[in-house]
Parts: structure tokens; C-alpha cells; sequence
């Protein structure tokens, strides 16, 4: 075992602060990272918050952190995939049992024995995970994942949690050329969201709460932006579209989107908000819609989306900030004011 340095929080209200976390030395199958940048992702404030406290209670002190670019430090006798030097990526997971039908079919997020990335059991250490806010972190080989040599690093971080996030529900339901696609809310998850759907070559519409996002909205690859609380720009897409990206934080009348979907259309819902949404049944059978969630992706498909981002040039739109503007940034995040991803430069972590 060695000591991390690392920003955690004691409690449910407490703010996040230096700590040092015992990390375990590199086994013969894993990764040792130096970590450069980590995303905040709005799972980190609702888990350190314990606002999931119904699914998934949040064990204190917790490191929160599941976009993590950084540089391998060391690789045990076993690792083939990396060298010390390279860059490399870890995102939402970090252990599966590698034996289960979801495994072997790539979908190891699906997995009953899955660790994510921070507060869950931890084989090794007896406690639990810890994330990316901190200095390294030791992650076996087959979940880390290698990161195009032509990609800003700040940018990247975001893509292993917003990006897959996004990028597979779109891959799932058909998103092409040719297909009307909405985008509900413009934040960390949204932005991407517009970027991969424009990408692949569908007319998209963003839908925010927020009319100073208008213009960015269009440049990051929008089509059309209709601000949601204006139920006359709303009724103007009744009925129109092929699938739809719900990626909101926090409680909102889904109702209002479902009756946007064409025949057999799909509303997907990404984001997690601390308390259950109010359905109504009409909207569904109305027209043989469906409703549907999606969560990050598997190793594959995470590898499969960096390299698309590569190819692309796709990265996060991301303000860059120091580890001790954290907590701003969580109360940043509350407000919708995030353009669009905070992505953390954890030199600023050498300081503490
Ligand atoms: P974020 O950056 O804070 O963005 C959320 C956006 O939702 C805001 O920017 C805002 O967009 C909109 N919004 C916020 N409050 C709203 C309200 N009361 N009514 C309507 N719209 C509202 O968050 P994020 O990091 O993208 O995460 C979004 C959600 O996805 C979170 O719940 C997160 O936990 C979840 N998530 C899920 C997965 C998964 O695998 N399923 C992965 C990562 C995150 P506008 O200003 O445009 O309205
Ligand atoms: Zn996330």
C-alpha cells in the first residue's frame, strides 16, 4: 500500500478537502496513473451529497471522481496493454467479474458483480473505492482504456462519463443521418450528447431551460433550440421526433417530451434525479412510444467512442479548474452554470 493525495468529503454536507487514501500497490494485472485531469461529473455532487441514498448510500469519507486521464506510472509482470509513459483513460469502472453473460458480451456495466470506480466494496483494501479526485489511482488492465494521441487532455477526461453516456444510447436506438434527435438539457451530458448526434449525421434539437445557451447550442452542432418553458416553441414539435436524450439533473414533466416522439419513437433517460418522475401513461400508448434508461457503457464501446472522438476531433468543452474551486463548482453545477464540463487539473492537488 502506498498514500494518495486526494480530496474527499466527511459527510453528506460537508465540503470536499485535502486527504491523503490508501491505494494498493500495483498487482501483476494492473495500471498504475499518474492523473492529470478529472472531470466533475453531477453523479459526484448527487453521491457526495448521499442523494442517492435509496440505491446506492454513499460511504463516508468519499472520493468522488470517474473521468480520469493521466499517465501510467508503473504496470505489474502481466500487463500487455500499456507501458510505463503512455497515456491512459479510466472511467466509471473498475472491476467486473469477467465470467457473467453481461461480460462476455461486453456489457460489463451491466454486470451483479461490478465495482464502480469509487464508493464500492474494494476488493483489495477491505474499504471502498476511491476515485479520481487524487493525485494516481491503480486500475486493473482491462479497464483502462487508451486515449487518441491528438486529443486535448482537459477535454478528454469528460468524454470516459459524459461521452460513453451519451454516445451509447445513440449507438443503441439508431441515431443516423436522416433521424430527428432531441437533447434535453444542455450540461455536462447534453453537450456531448449534441456533438456525437451531429456527428452522426442527425437533425438535432437541443431543449433547455436556459436562453443563454442559445448560441452555443448551435455552435456545438444544434440545428434548432427551443427554450422548454415555452410551451408554444414546445407543441411546435409535437409528434416529430425519432429519439430523444433526457440528460436532466433534477425533477422535470417528461410527460412534455414523450408527446414529442413520433410513432414507435424512444425517450432515453440518462440523468438521475434524486426523487421519481411522474409518468403518464397516455403519452406511451398514444403512439407505441417508449420509454427507457441507459447507463455509461461497456469497455468496448468506451474504446470504440474515444477513437470515434479521435477520428472526429471531439472533446468536452471544459473550464479548466484548480482541485480548490471544487466545491464552487458543485454549487456552479446547481445553477446550470457549467459551459459545459468542469475538468480538474490535478497539478493544483501538488499544493495540499
Ligand atoms: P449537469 O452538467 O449539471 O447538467 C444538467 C443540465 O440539466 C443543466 O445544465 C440544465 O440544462 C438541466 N437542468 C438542471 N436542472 C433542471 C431543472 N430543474 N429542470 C430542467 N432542466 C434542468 O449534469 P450532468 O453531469 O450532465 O449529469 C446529468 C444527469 O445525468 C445527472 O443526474 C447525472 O447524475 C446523470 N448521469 C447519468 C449517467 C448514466 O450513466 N446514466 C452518467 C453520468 C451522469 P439547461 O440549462 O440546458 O436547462
Ligand atoms: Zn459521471
Amino acid at each position: 500500500m502506498y498514500n494518495a493525495k486526494a480530496y474527499s468529503a466527511a459527510g453528506a454536507t460537508s465540503p470536499l478537502s485535502s486527504t491523503s487514501i490508501a491505494r494498493r500497490d500495483p498487482t501483476e494485472h494492473d495500471v498504475q496513473i499518474e492523473i492529470l485531469f478529472c472531470g466533475v461529473c453531477h453523479s459526484d455532487l448527487h453521491q457526495v451529497r448521499n442523494e442517492w441514498s435509496g440505491v446506492m448510500p454513499t460511504v463516508y469519507p468519499c472520493v468522488p471522481g470517474h473521468e480520469i486521464v493521466g499517465r501510467v506510472t508503473r504496470v505489474g509482470s502481466a500487463v500487455t496493454k500499456f507501458r510505463a509513459g503512455d497515456l491512459a483513460a479510466v472511467g466509471c469502472m473498475v472491476d467486473s467479474d469477467g465470467t457473467c453473460p453481461e461480460c462476455k458480451a461486453g456489457l460489463e456495466q451491466f454486470c451483479p458483480n461490478l465495482t464502480l470506480t469509487y464508493n464500492f466494496p474494494d476488493k483489495h483494501t477491505g474499504k471502498v473505492t476511491y476515485g479520481g479526485y487524487s493525485d494516481s489511482i491503480v486500475v486493473d488492465q482491462r479497464f483502462v482504456l487508451r486515449v487518441p494521441s491528438n486529443l486535448d487532455l482537459a477535454g478528454t477526461a469528460p468524454l470516459l462519463c459524459a461521452g460513453i453516456t451519451t454516445y451509447s444510447p445513440m449507438r443503441h436506438w439508431g441515431v443516423s443521418k436522416g433521424k430527428k434527435v432531441g437533447v434535453v438539457g444542455l450540461g455536462g451530458l447534453g453537450h456531448m450528447a449534441v456533438k456525437f448526434a451531429h456527428a452522426l449525421g442527425a437533425h438535432v434539437v437541443v431543449f433547455s431551460t436556459s436562453p443563454s445557451k442559445k448560441d452555443d447550442a448551435l455552435r456545438l452542432g444544434a440545428d434548432e433550440v427551443v427554450i422548454s418553458r415555452d410551451a408554444g416553441e414546445m407543441s411546435k414539435h409535437a409528434g416529430s421526433f425519432d429519439f430523444i436524450l433526457d440528460a436532466v439533473s433534477a425533477d422535470h414533466d417528461i410527460n412534455a417530451y414523450i408527446g414529442l416522439l413520433r410513432r414507435d419513437g424512444n425517450l432515453t433517460l440518462v440523468g438521475a434525479p434524486e426523487k421519481p418522475l411522474a409518468l403518464s401513461a397516455f403519452g406511451l400508448i398514444m403512439g407505441r412510444r417508449s420509454l427507457s434508461g441507459s447507463i455509461i457503457g461497456g469497455i468496448a464501446e468506451t474504446q470504440e467512442m474515444l477513437d470515434f472522438c479521435g477520428q472526429h476531433k471531439i472533446t468536452s468543452d471544459v473550464e479548466v479548474i484548480p482541485i480548490q474551486k471544487v466545491n464552487e463548482a458543485y454549487d456552479r453545477l446547481l445553477k446550470s452554470d457549467v459551459k459545459y464540463r468542469f475538468s480538474i487539473d490535478m497539478a493544483s492537488l501538488k499544493s495540499e
